[in-house]
């Protein structure tokens, strides 16, 4: 189950930039496992284009429907989700980072970029890149830059799916968690917790 045993409590803060399934993933799995989490998102996404038939455990889904259902999914589990709040600006500071909109200012304890292709934030905060120019990160997602994270598109040559999006996602956010956490964390449910996430809505 998603560690209701695990009394560890943090106030740390994550904010995402860029809502596509990257994005929103990894908002999902900070927000679900109770991380103060933003999402800023200008709604470029390529799903938009798209219509799935190679999501495992999906047999056909419209790309917006996709993202239609995922964006439920992340208000669902509390995450303040800011649709056409452009990000301007990203950068350290002593104690995380600072991100600039066009409506504001805000600080968090980590950052995830999830930016589609557009890998201009990470240049600006001088994150390594590979010898293929795609933003240099292993499995954890985790940049040169500590406590910044790069997935989907941006970390990838070409090889764009979704369902590897979401997998970035996932694999930044529980990395974060781990940190929070003092230890190696996984989100793992089991068929009791429906009733406790779902409550009421199960039964209809
Ligand atoms: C025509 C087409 C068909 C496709 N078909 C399939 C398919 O059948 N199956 C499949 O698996 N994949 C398909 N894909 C690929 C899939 O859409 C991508 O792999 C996926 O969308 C990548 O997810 P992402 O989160 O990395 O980036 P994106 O989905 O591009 O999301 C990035 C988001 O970040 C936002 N953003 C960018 N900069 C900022 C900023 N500064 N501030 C705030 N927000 C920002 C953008 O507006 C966008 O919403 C298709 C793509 C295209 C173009």
């Amino acid at each position: 189950m998603s560690d209701d045993t695990d009394d560890t409590t943090s106030d740390a803060s994550v904010l995402v930039v860029g809502g596509g399934p990257a994005g929103l993933s990894a908002a999902l799995f900070t927000a679900k496992n109770g991380l103060e989490t933003t999402v800023f998102d200008t709604d470029e996404t390529w799903m938009h284009k798209a219509h799935l038939f190679n999501y495992l455990g999906i047999g056909s889904v419209g790309g917006s429907e996709f993202m239609a259902t995922a964006r439920q999914q992340v208000d669902d589990f509390g995450a303040d989700r800011r649709q056409g709040e452009e990000v301007t600006g990203v950068s350290e500071t002593d104690d995380g980072f600072a991100v600039e909109t066009a409506d504001g200012g805000y600080d968090a304890d980590y950052v995830i970029l999830a930016t589609g292709a557009n890998r201009d934030l990470a240049a600006e905060l001088g994150c390594e890149f590979t010898d293929e120019d795609v933003v240099d990160v292993g499995v954890e997602m985790e940049t040169s830059v500590d406590d910044l994270y790069a997935t989907g598109a941006m970390v990838r040559v070409e090889e764009w799916q979704a369902a590897i999006a979401v997998g970035d996602g996932a694999a930044a956010a529980l990395n974060i968690l781990s940190k929070e956490k003092g230890e190696r964390y996984h989100d793992f449910d089991v068929p009791a917790d429906a009733e406790r996430v779902f409550g009421e809505q199960l039964a209809e």
